[in-house]
């Protein structure tokens, strides 16, 4: 598989299937991204590392809900890691097995942090079916899990009107949490964008003007956190992340249709 390569970026991010469990008040996930195939995943790994590509990122959707017959998640990664990415792998958590921690091929796991406590990022992170509130709780389970088995961990927030005041709380619980052990590699700071599933329609309820989305990023970098703090400032492009989907069983690459 022919992949293009920009060299400037380094991360490659693929988006193995559209489902997912939750209804993000902010997601931006577009519904139109085609179930990869193992065999069609593997191959596009495959030419991903060919092309150049060194850390991989496997998302959706949510990816712990894929798979083909007999293959799931972790397949993927060890695939992955056997052609010598790192592989990290973003998740709402929600439907990782038991002992997930433990699975081979996978260097990191990047969990979402969307308030320093339950009623806000629930709020917001909303669990699909007849128990919405409760991912806060989960994540924290998730998290410690990882501490304990000294696996590697992201953490992303994506910055919204409602949460905004959450900052000095959310640094607080990084700071806790690497008190703890927590190998923390880096927080992603994403400012919302009215797009995708969840974010189409909610540009006035949720929407952050660029110049404060910009100060509250500036306040996180100050906090002398241990790890690097990320500005995103659109989630859906990144000068270091390429993005790659099929979408009618055609391999699409760049940033989500808007
Ligand atoms: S933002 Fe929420 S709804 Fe969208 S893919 Fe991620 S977990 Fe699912």
């Amino acid at each position: 598989m022919e992949i293009p390569l920009d060299p400037s970026k380094t991360i490659a991010a693929v988006f193995l299937l559209a489902k997912c469990d939750m209804g993000c008040t902010f997601c931006a996930s577009d519904l139109g991204i085609d179930r990869l195939g193992f065999g069609q995943a593997c191959a596009l790994m495959k030419g991903l590392w060919e092309a150049g590509y060194r850390i991989l990122v496997l998302g959706g959707g949510e990816p712990a809900l894929w798979r083909d017959g007999e293959k799931r998640l972790v397949d993927l990664a060890v695939f992955a890691k056997g052609l010598g990415f790192v592989v990290q792998i973003n998740t709402n958590g929600i439907r990782l097995d038991e002992g997930f921690e433990n699975w081979p091929g996978v260097d990191r796991f990047i969990f979402p942090m969307d308030g320093a406590g339950a009623a806000r990022h629930d709020s917001l992170r909303v669990v699909l079916g007849s128990q919405p509130d409760g991912h806060y709780g989960l994540v924290q389970e998730r998290v410690e899990a990882c501490v304990r088995a000294g696996r590697g961990l992201t953490i992303g927030t994506v910055l919204t009107r409602k949460n905004k005041r959450e900052l000095t709380g959310l640094i607080d619980w990084m700071r806790m949490r690497v008190k703890q052990g927590a190998d923390i590699h880096a927080w992603h700071l994403y400012r919302f964008q009215a797009v995708g599933r969840g974010g189409t329609g909610a540009s006035v309820e949720l929407g952050l003007p660029s110049d404060e989305f910009k100060a509250i990023c500036g306040k996180a970098k100050a906090a002398g956190l241990p790890f690097p703090v990320w500005r995103r400032d659109d989630m859906l492009r990144s000068s270091t992340v390429e993005y790659f989907w099929f979408q009618g069983g055609e391999l699409q690459v760049g940033g989500q249709a808007q």
